[in-house]
């Protein structure tokens, strides 16, 4: 995939998306699967707004069930298995326990009763079975977990994914479908014509390069930056987001094999405490933000908040803030509605203006297929579904076992499990680079068995760009306890090699 902003001025698109995050990617992908011609642009790298702030589940959203959106939840566990199949690199099933206390707001009966509706509303596309814990059992899930007042517990299944690979996966599957694609360009404004767009004015921000895209339809799937986008273009658009912050912590070590979904005493509200890439990830809140979305940042009181519940739940744990490997923040862009933010509802809007361009607002990451084909069948009438088997670039059965690829290879047998996990099929790919330069089969760091050649990859083939496009979002190293952070020095390296 090769950053080419000359040619998206020699066309007039089908479609025209704006936003690479997972909705933007996931549109671009449907739209040229049905034969569309699309560009997508994204002002930053894909999948750095929202897309790779999530608490990294593909869910039902058990907290949903008490809101009574059964028909989300439902929708949101078959689109679970569904990318379970497609990328099980990305997305892999991960079981949670909820301990549950005395005087806890939401008490044992109901979690047994919660669970047991999930695994029901999950019917055939269920991943495993819930179970109802005693005390001991509790402990025996989560050997550090208070005692005192636990009444007992359940557990029920979910999946955990690689957010921005898994965003990044559906912009190269848009990409080998023919979309033109770009990062690092910005739309800046509208170009109309009879009060209707018909494209907008861009901004190469690598080269400061202004030019127009024209196209017969434009998607604003701009997350948290739609308001600040449709106000400095004066567009009348009704349906507007509640942005809303929600922080995580990537805390050394874990905490349990299992997630841990904990009850906030103060404000009744949860959140977990996941296994995370050999730590733990803690989150999320949930606060209304009124800043602009470029600025949203940790505060000391969102960790100050995760922390207190997670000592309170863990009291033999010496919980230090100097445990903490790095926070991250990001921005829900909720469907604009009264109430707390956590009571908002999670579904997803699409809005048409006067001027006729369509914004997507709202909606999980877990649901971005459906919002997908609901944007498009807004637009064209008729219906745009994904293939039945649902495809994605890493997707497929790799037959070859890493003990045999590690000896062809010449290679640890963990190195090859880690390019399996990160690439799915795609794993050869990255091999075959070593061929170019045998050097690039050794490791970046002592940290990860991240190998020279993905850095060359995600370079070459998956358009990062700067240092941290391949810290974050393409090898995930920035989340990993490394004491030396030889990996960034090796990124920067190889990076300068590349790109001028
Ligand atoms: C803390 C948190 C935790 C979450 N956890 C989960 C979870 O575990 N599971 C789940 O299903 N959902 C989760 N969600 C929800 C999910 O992350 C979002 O619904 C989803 O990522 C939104 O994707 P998007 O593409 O709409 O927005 P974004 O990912 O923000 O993409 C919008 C893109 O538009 C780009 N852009 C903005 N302006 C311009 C411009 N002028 N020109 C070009 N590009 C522009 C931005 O750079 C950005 O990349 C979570 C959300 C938050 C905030």
């Amino acid at each position: 995939m090769i950053r080419d902003i000359h040619r998206f001025s020699q066309y007039v698109y089908d479609l025209l998306i704006i936003g690479g995050g997972i909705n933007g990617a996931a549109i671009a992908n449907l739209a040229a699967g049905h034969g569309l011609t699309v560009a997508l642009i994204e002002k930053g790298d894909f999948a750095s707004g929202t897309s790779s702030k999530t608490t990294k589940l593909l869910h039902g959203g058990i907290r949903y069930l008490e809101n009574f959106e059964f028909d989300l939840v439902k929708e949101s566990l078959q689109e679970r298995i569904i990318q379970m199949k497609a990328a099980p690199h990305l997305v892999k099933p991960l079981s949670f326990v909820i301990p549950v206390y005395k005087n806890d707001r939401r008490p044992l009966w109901m979690m047994k009763f919660g669970v047991t509706l999930y695994d029901f509303l999950g019917g055939e596309h269920s991943i495993g079975k819930h179970r109802f814990l005693n005390p001991s059992e509790v402990k025996g899930e989560i050997p550090d977990i208070e005692t005192q007042g636990l009444q007992g517990g359940v557990t029920y299944f979910d999946a955990q994914m690689n957010d921005a690979r898994l965003c990044l996966e559906n912009v190269l599957m848009a990409h080998e479908r023919g979309v033109h694609i770009t990062n690092y360009v910005e739309a800046l404004s509208f170009l109309k014509e009879n009060e209707k767009v018909i494209g907008i004015k861009a901004k190469g921000l690598i080269r400061n390069i202004d030019f127009e895209i024209k196209a017969k339809n434009i998607i604003c799937a701009l997350g948290p930056w739609t308001n600040t986008f449709s106000e400095k273009n004066k567009d009348e658009l009704s349906n507007k987001v509640r942005t809303t912050k929600g922080v995580h912590i990537v805390y050394k070590g874990n905490f349990s094999k299992n997630a841990v979904l904990v009850t906030n005493r103060d404000d009744k509200r949860i959140f977990f405490v996941i296994p995370w890439q050999g730590n733990s990830l803690i989150g999320t809140t949930d606060t209304d933000f009124k800043g602009s979305p470029d600025s949203v940042t940790t505060e000391k009181e969102d960790v100050a908040y995760l922390l207190r519940e997670v000592k309170r739940v863990f009291p033999t744990v010496d919980i230090k803030e100097e445990n903490i490997i790095t926070t991250f923040a990001g921005l829900r862009p909720l469907v604009s509605a009264q109430g707390s933010p956590s009571k908002i509802s999670r579904k997803h809007g699409i809005t048409r203006t006067k001027d006729g361009v369509f914004w997507v607002a709202g909606g999980k990451y877990t649901t971005y297929r459906v919002i997908a084909m609901d944007c498009l069948k807004m637009i064209y009438g008729r219906t745009f579904p994904f293939l039945e088997e649902f495809m994605l670039y890493g997707s497929g059965l790799i037959e070859e076992s890493s003990q045999e690829l590690a000896r062809h290879y010449g290679l640890e047998e963990e190195i090859v499990d880690h390019l399996k996990n990160t690439y799915g099929t795609r794993y050869s790919d990255v091999l075959k680079l070593t061929k170019q330069d045998p050097s690039w089969k050794s490791r970046i760091c002592a940290c990860s068995p991240a190998i020279a050649a993905q850095v060359v990859y995600a370079i070459k083939f998956e358009m990062a760009f700067k240092d941290e496009d391949i810290i974050w979002r393409r090898l995930s190293l920035g989340y990993l306890n490394c004491p030396t952070r030889q990996c960034f020095k090796q990124i920067e390296a190889l990076r300068k090699r590349f790109i001028k």
